[in-house]
């Protein structure tokens, strides 16, 4: 059942294709429908659109348009980067170990890709994160030994919003000539990102986190470093990703990108403006809550809140009631009801990790809904706490 009245705040999960994306695409499904990798005009007219595009997603992160290789998605795009220089370093370190280091918070599409190659003989070690969120980077230079070729660590998680010092890890990464990969999902868009300046080797894009459509994506892979194909074929994306490029979806992802450099400023005004009165209507009109992740150092859109004596879920079913999307911990974890590991990363109890609300803003958020939230959302955790036996007032 639609409500009129719904408000979407679960913008970490999922984004709307925006219309100007839409309209970019449209052509591309029933006229422009050629094959890029034909010779005739029609799979010309595909190869410029993909050509353009990737010109665009190129330009967001300041990198050159030959180091963008589309592939379907945040989680293709992390696995090509992970499996593919691991399987492209297996041999020169063979015997020893080759390591892989990494943070424990994050997205599922890095942490079980590293538990998969864990499987084949690599070691992996797991990074732990203080109160808020943040990678320790002591822990992450002593941890580094002369068979380490990959450090995978995210711009900024997908959960608690808590925004990680790339620049920082970059220049670790550096000193000890070790590849760089980081996943900026949740970070293109948000705040400015520059492959230049962040020292990284790869970055992950996905589009349906920025308002394109599901189902496409981009990795970043800087001129002279070298991958295996996880996917094998036709050669496609300079023998990175094979398969038939998804056109349509490239040319969204493409427009996204180039919406996203254009309004960055103005979505980072109205956006955190936003964010900020409802983490402060919140915290101020719900006794023991508590916000999750780093108070500042925290992607714009991303309030994530902490309640004693709550069930998420049941939260979420009542929030769902009242017309407002919002989201446990992460939307790949929520469903399974298991707490959430970056919440226990950050020290939380289970119990604590389960009294726990993502509440994700974006552009078409408007300054009314925030105010039905803070004055709905206090209402809702007084009625379960009214049933709750874990309250005591
Ligand atoms: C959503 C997300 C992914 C996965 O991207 P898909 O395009 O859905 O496969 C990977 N990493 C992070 C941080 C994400 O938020």
């Amino acid at each position: 059942m639609i409500d009129l009245r719904r408000i979407y705040l679960d913008h970490a999960a999922t984004t709307p294709v925006d219309r100007e994306v839409l309209l970019e695409m449209l052509p591309y499904f029933t006229r422009f429908y050629g094959n890029a990798s034909s010779l005739h005009s029609d799979g010309g007219v595909a190869h410029e659109a993909l050509e353009k595009a990737r010109e665009k997603v190129a330009e967001v992160i300041n990198a050159e348009p030959d180091e963008i290789i589309f592939t379907s998605g945040g989680t293709e795009s992390d696995n090509l980067a992970i499996k593919g220089i691991a399987y492209k370093n297996k041999d020169k370190i063979k015997g020893k170990g080759p390591h892989i280091i990494t943070s424990s918070i994050e997205h599922p599409a890095v942490l079980e890709t590293c538990k998969f190659l864990e499987k084949e003989g690599f070691k992996v070690k797991y990074l732990p994160v203080d109160r808020d969120g943040i990678v320790k980077l002591d822990i992450l230079e002593k941890s580094i030994t002369k068979n380490t070729f990959l450090i995978s660590i995210m711009a900024a998680n997908n959960e608690i919003g808590t925004i990680q010092p790339v620049e920082e890890i970059g220049k670790i990464a550096k000193d000890y000539d070790i590849i760089f990969h980081t996943d900026a999902v949740q970070t293109i868009g948000k705040m400015p990102m520059d492959v230049k300046k962040i020292n990284v080797d790869m970055l992950s894009i996905s589009g349906h986190k920025i308002y394109a459509p599901k189902g496409v994506g981009a990795l970043y892979v800087k001129r002279g470093v070298t991958l295996q194909p996880i996917l094998n074929g036709g050669g496609h994306e300079r023998k990175l990703r094979s398969g038939t490029e998804n056109i349509p979806g490239i040319v969204g992802l493409g427009k996204a990108c180039e919406l996203a450099k254009k309004r960055m400023s103005k979505d980072i005004q109205h956006i955190k403006n936003l964010r900020d009165k409802l983490i402060k209507g919140i915290l101020e009109n719900i006794e023991k809550s508590y916000l999750n992740g780093h108070p500042e150092k925290r992607l714009i859109n991303n309030a994530h809140f902490r309640f004693t004596a709550i069930e998420g879920e049941s939260l979420i079913m009542d929030l769902d009631e009242k017309g407002i999307a919002a989201s446990t911990g992460s939307a790949c974890s929520s469903k399974k009801l298991q707490p959430s590991h970056v919440l226990l990363a950050i020290g939380l109890t289970p119990v604590e990790a389960h009294g726990s609300l993502r509440l994700t803003l974006g552009r078409k958020n408007t300054k009314n809904e925030i105010d039905y939230v803070i004055e709905t959302l206090p209402k809702v955790v007084n009625r379960l706490r009214e049933i709750s036996p874990l309250w005591k007032k």
